[in-house]
């Protein structure tokens, strides 16, 4: 039996499985890379320069730090 000569359904089903586990498999891997980030940024503070747009982190428990692409002082974002 070539796929062609697979019944209907199974015709149809057989690339929503495969996307659905593509899916699976980017959604593990964004997760996980993400979670990594996370857990490696603790008790450090996030902070997005209004200037440039440069995010960057500073464990230095300060409420603003200075963006190290422009120099304006920034707000931290996240703590
Ligand atoms: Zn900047």
């Amino acid at each position: 039996m070539t796929p062609l000569q697979l019944p209907l359904p199974e015709y149809y089903l057989l690339p929503l499985v495969l996307n659905l586990v593509v899916l699976t498999i980017c959604g593990l891997y964004y997760s996980h890379k993400f979670g990594g980030t996370k857990a490696s940024l603790t008790g450090q503070n996030i902070y997005r320069c209004s200037g440039c747009g440069h995010v960057y982190v500073d464990d230095r428990d300060v409420p603003l730090a200075r963006c190290n692409r422009c120099g304006i002082m920034n707000e931290a974002v996240k703590r």
